[in-house]
């Protein structure tokens, strides 16, 4: 299978080419977080830049082995000891990540679940995917539903955790990346660059300026090569897509992907891709994947409570939803002829 999110990035760097004349533009390249990571800094002096970018790839492959779910690491060994039921201490680096998890989990009403890392891996989704053409014994998937580990399972005194339910394990995939983008941005403003883009397999956060023009993201077409749609941004925004299209296999023609409702323990299966934008990128990624969980009917609902002004989400009938402040802001391929339904404000 073609890689998606490459696409993503050849077409970013696309639309971010040109800038102001007198403007110094550093890009660099490297792999961390399980993907493509690209760095752009602007109007900064090249070595403070090459410096800056060395470090953040430094510190964004210590957070992947440390943040991993299931390969050895901080997370991994929390989890180990969360099957224990016994009151614990874990690595104190990973504390603020569970917290902001659990907080956030709240506010998704539980659709964005960080704790359901039982259900996917039951799915295949770490690394260990299912023989070819079958699924998971339903069973299995019925108890951890009826056993609905929730992140108010996991108590936090001081730092030290208590775990009540045996269904619990982390799995932090559905915002890690966000959390890690906002941390390598505040690691650029230390080193006192203001104008920036991190981009991780095509989400991304931006800071600053571009010499005098916004930076233009385009969203990719979710079931073919292409672009969608594109959308300016400049000051402090970020753009996270949660897509059915980046991690799925297929049996007897119905497609199961990894963004599982952790009602049914099941893919979510009415939404197709959710792009939201929003300031910070730990927020803007928990809630790209619960309002795809949460689907056509019931996203503004989650979209409010979760506080996010701007998003786009495309159901399983192709049907583009969209609130009013959104469609301001986002200019469509002249070839699109999806339907667009507008939702009252969102606030
Ligand atoms: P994303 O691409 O950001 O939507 O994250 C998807 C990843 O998050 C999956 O590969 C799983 O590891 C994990 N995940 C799946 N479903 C959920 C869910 N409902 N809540 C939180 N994490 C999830
Ligand atoms: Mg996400």
């Amino acid at each position: 299978m073609r890689h998606p999110q490459l696409s993503i990035i050849i077409l970013l760097t696309a639309f971010l080419g040109g800038c102001s004349s007198t403007e110094t533009v550093f890009h660099e390249r490297f792999f961390a977080l399980g993907t493509l990571i690209e760095v752009s800094i602007y109007g900064a002096d090249p070595t403070l830049a090459a410096r800056a970018s060395e470090q953040l790839e430094q510190e964004l492959l210590t957070m992947q082995s440390s943040w991993h779910a299931w390969q050895p690491g901080a997370l991994a060994s929390t989890n180990e000891q969360l099957a224990g039921m016994q009151p614990f201490t874990p690595d104190p680096s990973i504390l603020p990540l569970l917290q902001e998890a659990g907080h956030l989990s709240q506010l998704s009403r539980g659709l964005f679940n960080p704790v359901i890392g039982k259900l996917v891996a039951l799915w295949g989704f770490h690394d260990n995917p299912l023989p070819v053409g079958t699924l998971p014994d339903t069973d299995a998937i019925a108890t951890l539903v009826a056993q609905a580990p929730a992140t108010d399972d996991v108590s936090f005194t001081g730092t030290r955790l208590v775990n009540r339910n045996p269904a619990v394990s982390y799995d932090l995939g559905a915002f890690a990346k966000g959390y890690a983008i906002d941390r390598a941005i505040e690691r650029l403003r230390e080193f006192g660059i203001e104008n920036a883009i991190v981009n991780a397999g095509g989400d991304l956060r931006a800071i600053g300026q571009h010499g005098d023009r916004s930076w233009r993201i385009g969203i990719r077409q979710p079931r073919q090569s292409g672009i969608l749609a594109s959308i300016e941004i400049d000051g402090d925004t970020s753009v996270f897509t949660s897509g059915d299209y980046e991690r799925f296999f297929e049996v007897d023609g119905k497609r199961y992907h990894h963004i599982i409702d952790p009602r049914s323990g099941y893919p979510a299966d009415q939404t197709i891709s959710v792009t939201v934008v929003h300031d910070n990128a730990t927020t803007a990624d928990a809630a790209a994947t619960a309002l795809f969980v949460a689907g056509p009917e019931d996203w503004v609902e989650i979209a409010r409570s979760m506080h996010i002004g701007l998003v786009m989400l495309i159901d399983a009938n192709g049907v583009i939803h969209m609130n009013p402040a959104m469609q301001s802001r986002i200019r469509f391929e002249p070839d699109n002829t999806a339907e667009i339904r507008l939702s009252e404000p969102l606030s």
